[in-house]
């Protein structure tokens, strides 16, 4: 069982301190308190980063929770009913609690699935019924899916996905339990009318996009942007102490005018970086501005880069080809243009987003960007885990108590002892655990297996945070340093074991120290010679890029 030792080393591994706490102690771990840490896959050095790029949509502005989703929500099933979809669908409210980031959704049998790095299949829901296992392998033989048929499975990866993946449920919920329509493998019937799921997905699709593009959202949105919109009242200060170290970029998928009015919201104080210093407009916090960027595709080949007339909105005819000006905005281009214009190289780029395939996926597998990820849904995550946390023991018991019923067993054995009931309570205590986060469980996990997009996130994500704003409380000299990623042979055999290698097969048959050189004389040989030497000749990970 993995869970035991696999699930948050960083946990074991010393005290926590707050922000602030300078005491000095042997092998004491020094770090911000979990709502201020960022968290680090891949250590990097703050140093070393000379431009730091930003996504404006739920990174720099985070849609309130669940006011924002219900809008969304609300505007797309109107929506749908205005496509001819039944009026019925009126009665369905938003629950925040049964969506989850991360999901997939199956265009062919209709089915909500939370996968694990794999494919295997965790949860699976139709409409709003779990499905149980036995209903899940006959679906699913294997309880697997190839997650590359991306023309029967749709990621939903980012948390403008959250109001369609409610959606999907209601829309699927209805038509399976209303009189009159009968329940296909592939869709519902009523009279001669077939609809598959993949219509109504591509239907909840269109929908979607309708109201992001052409309909209400945005203008809803700019109307009340208190109500919609977090307004963070250290962000210009952190933009400045960004801009003393190096230069920061916006690109955003947005256009200018909906940029435009939320940036000036986001920056809206009376105040500038300090209380004590004058306003200063959004722009003025910025190197660079690229809107309608087109992402992902602005990370491969990018699109035309044209200036914005900041006076009328309106896009100046022509490819811009000069240098790019502080102050201005442009609009689409290219990462590579970008990069050319900034002379910048990729890993001298922190980009910070929201979205784990548009911005940091491409960034960092396309251009070598460094990346952090924006997840809000830590704060819960990180609520519940610590509330949680009798459970993870409770976990941590019943499989020792599993190893104590194979002690003293071995191949000889005949005996086959009894652990269903033990495996029940496992499952009970990882059922618990999942419903205290929402209906799907965690967003990283279910029980002891990682979650597709928990797998996505360590990567691709250099760092992690609940907010960006949670650099405020780092030097920008910091080392990230990344916990070391054990595995089952690491973590779970003591240091202080015994090793005896005489009471090994001698089918180990690599192990050096047991092997008989003698007829060799290896002090000879000269790939000996490099091990040797007592002086650092190269370095052992990406830490540490010194000898450049
Ligand atoms: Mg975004």
């Amino acid at each position: 069982m993995e869970h035991a030792n696999g699930i948050a080393p960083s946990l074991h591994n010393g005290l926590e301190n707050s922000v602030g706490d300078r005491g000095a102690a042997p092998n004491k771990q020094y770090k911000r308190g979990p709502t201020a840490r960022v968290f680090v896959n891949r250590s990097l050095s703050l140093d070393k980063i000379k431009f730091f790029g930003f996504d404006m949509d739920y990174t720099l502005a985070v849609y309130k929770s669940p006011q924002y989703e219900e809008l969304g929500f609300e505007l797309a099933r109107d929506r749908l009913i205005h496509c001819g979809y039944p009026e019925e669908l009126k009665r369905y409210i938003y629950d925040p609690g049964f969506v989850l980031r991360g999901l997939i959704f199956d265009r062919e049998l209709g089915h909500m699935l939370k996968v694990d790095t794999y494919g295997n299949i965790l949860v699976c829901t139709h409409g709003f019924k779990f499905l149980k296992t036995s209903e899940v392998m006959e679906d699913y033989p294997n309880k697997f899916i190839q997650l590359g048929d991306t023309s029967r499975y749709y990621i939903c990866n980012t948390l403008f996905n959250l109001p369609e993946i409610y959606l999907q449920a209601c829309v699927i919920n209805y038509f399976c339990t209303t009189e009159g329509y009968v329940k296909k493998r592939q869709g519902v019937q009523r009279g001669n009318l077939v609809m598959s799921y993949a219509t109504i997905h591509t239907d909840i699709r269109a929908a979607v996009d309708f109201v992001h593009v052409n309909g209400e959202l945005k203008s809803k949105t700019i109307e009340d942007l208190d109500k919609y919109v977090v307004k963070e009242p250290k962000l210009p200060l952190l933009l400045d102490r960004m801009r003393e170290h190096g230069k920061v970029f916006l690109v955003t998928n947005s256009d200018f005018e909906y940029t435009n009015k939320m940036m000036t919201y986001l920056f809206d104080f009376p105040h500038g970086p300090q209380p004590n210093e004058p306003h200063r407009p959004w722009s003025s916090y910025f190197d660079v501005v690229l809107v309608e960027a087109r992402k992902p595709k602005f990370f491969g080949e990018g699109t035309v880069l044209r200036k914005v007339d900041m006076e009328t909105g309106k896009l100046h005819i022509g490819h811009y080809t000069g240098t790019l000006r502080k102050g201005a905005v442009y609009s689409g281009g290219s990462s590579d243009a970008l990069c050319d214009m900034m002379n910048a190289k990729g890993k001298e780029i922190l980009y910070i987003g929201d979205h784990i395939f548009g911005d940091i996926l491409k960034s960092k597998k396309r251009r070598g960007w460094r990346t952090f990820l924006v997840v809000p849904e830590m704060s819960h995550e990180l609520a519940i885990w610590l509330e949680k946390k009798d459970l993870y023991h409770r976990l941590n018991e019943l499989d020792s108590m599993i190893g104590e019923k194979y002690r003293n067993l071995d191949s000889a054995s005949c005996e086959r002892p009894n652990i269903h009931s033990l495996q029940d309570s496992i499952r009970s205590v990882v059922h618990e655990m999942d419903m205290a986060f929402g209906t799907f469980g965690s967003l990283f996990r279910s029980g002891s297996r990682q979650t597709f997009f928990a797998s996505q996130v360590t990567r691709y994500a250099d760092l992690y945070a609940s907010s960006f704003i949670n650099l405020l409380y780092y030097p920008f000299c910091y080392f990230f340093r990344a916990p070391a990623v054990l595995m089952p042979h690491e973590s779970t055999v003591d240091h202080d074991s015994q090793y005896d290698i005489t009471e090994e097969s001698p089918m180990a048959s690599r192990n050096i120290n047991s092997n008989n050189f003698e007829h060799l004389k290896l002090e000879e040989l000269p790939s000996q010679q490099m091990c040797r030497s007592t002086e650092i000749t190269h370095t052992h990970d990406d830490d540490d890029e010194s000898d450049e």
